[in-house]
């Protein structure tokens, strides 16, 4: 069987290496990635700071048997004709797995796109240059986005760099919804390393040197934009059905409810029926998603039934700078219990989480389970319920 995936992200790695273990030949695999390079999208806030995280070449990542790299942009998915469009080159297949992950939305509030910079592509490089002759200056960075990306970033910058005056702004509270342990070791680092709180502030639009928000306006020498990421625009141009972040919508399985033939995991995927808890955007769900297609495919090509995906997480982590962390636990049911974690502790933890991510890539490639998630166990079930609801 032919099947192509799109993105060499965690989720489509982990997928194509775990198929090719599972499918013993019968599958003939083809990812395709923007870049020659897998990108740690978890380390790219110590990068920005100044950090040169592990290059992984994906060519070699990728050598396991059956397995075709292809470096392009997928441009186009023709879901009836079962092809699709690497730089205006066509390429067959017989299932695809849209793993594309996800990148900042910087057209949802005017002057994001003009004026700020991101956490994707390039901008990377682009604030790894600007950040220390800012510092150097005495200069203000403002960090827009009081969730996970925004804190370690805002943390990561004031850490690395005592001279720079950084501002989070979030039009919420930091660590809202996290136990009140969690919150107060969140903000007391923060006020510990330099940065400005403004909490409870919507930004209305960003001009070249300032934020204009509902509290007055906010000026800065440079602005992260780490907020109000949404999958890219391929799945909803193909027609595939998509929610409003453009997350292609899954069934239990994990394939396309407009085009079975279609999987999606990753930052790119929403499942209508609940895999035992909402699925965060995140890498620790991405790995898990990818390789549940891959079991899925590998059940396919024996004709044997496809099972529902099932996922929990047991911890949160946060990195803040090098020396700090948080690590939160949660309940069975997702809750988050009152037990951190925090300090050096917490980071050498986190920092083992962020190695084992690509350990676990290279024990798929070699043979190996590397990918492990902890699941509820009511997946199927619930499963089971929504369909005979959807049905009725
Ligand atoms: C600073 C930062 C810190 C983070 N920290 C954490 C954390 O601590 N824990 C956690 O769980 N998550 C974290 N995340 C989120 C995590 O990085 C993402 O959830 C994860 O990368 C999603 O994996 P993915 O495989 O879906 O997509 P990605 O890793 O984004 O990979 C997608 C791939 O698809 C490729 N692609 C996209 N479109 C095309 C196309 N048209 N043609 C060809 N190739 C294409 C891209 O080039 C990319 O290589 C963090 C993110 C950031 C930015």
């Amino acid at each position: 069987m032919r099947i192509a995936i799109i993105g060499g992200g965690y989720a489509g790695i982990t997928c194509a290496l775990r198929l090719a273990r599972k499918a013993r030949g019968r599958a003939d695999i083809t990812l395709v990635n923007a870049s020659d390079r897998f990108v740690e999208r978890i380390r790219l806030h110590q990068q920005i700071a100044g950090a040169r995280p592990p290059e992984h070449d994906l060519a070699r990542l990728l050598r396991a048997p059956g397995v075709t790299l292809k470096v392009g942009q997928v441009t186009g998915i023709d879901v009836d004709a079962h092809t699709l469009a690497i730089d205006g080159e066509p390429l067959d297949w017989e299932r695809l797995v849209l793993a594309t992950g996800s990148r900042t939305d910087v057209d949802a509030v005017p002057g994001v796109r003009a004026h700020a910079l991101t956490l994707d592509g390039h901008d990377v490089a682009r604030l790894a240059g600007r950040v220390p002759a800012l510092a150097g200056a005495g200069g203000r960075l403002v960090v827009v986005g009081g969730g996970l990306t925004g804190v370690e970033s805002a943390a990561e910058l004031a850490a690395a760099f005592p001279g720079l005056r950084v501002t989070l702004v979030t039009h919420r509270g930091v660590g809202d919804g996290w136990s009140a342990p969690g919150r107060a070791h969140l903000v007391r680092t923060l006020a510990r390393l330099g940065v400005e709180l403004r909490e409870g502030v919507r930004v209305a639009a960003v001009s070249a040197t300032r934020l204009e928000t509902d509290a007055g306006a906010i000026p800065f020498d440079l602005c992260l934009w780490a907020v109000g990421f949404v999958a890219g625009p391929l799945a909803r141009a193909a027609g595939l059905a998509v929610n409003e972040r453009g997350q292609v919508l899954v069934d239990p399985a994990l394939r396309s409810i407009s085009h079975p033939h279609v999987y999606a995991a990753g930052d790119a995927v929403m499942p209508v029926l609940p895999p035992g808890l909402p699925l965060p955007m995140g890498c620790k769900a991405a790995g898990p998603a990818g390789a549940h297609v891959a079991d899925n495919l590998a059940r396919a090509l024996r004709a044997a039934p496809e099972r529902a995906f099932d996922f929990a997480t047991p911890f949160y982590c946060v990195s803040l700078g090098r020396r700090d962390a948080l690590i939160q636990y949660t309940r069975p049911d997702g809750t988050l219990t009152g037990e951190v974690i925090t300090g050096r502790r917490a980071a050498w933890f986190k920092e083992l989480v962020c190695r084992s991510t690509v350990w676990a890539l290279h024990l798929e490639r070699v043979g190996f389970i590397g990918t492990r998630w902890l699941r509820t166990g009511r997946a199927p079930a619930l499963a089971d319920a929504g369909r005979q609801e959807l049905a009725a």
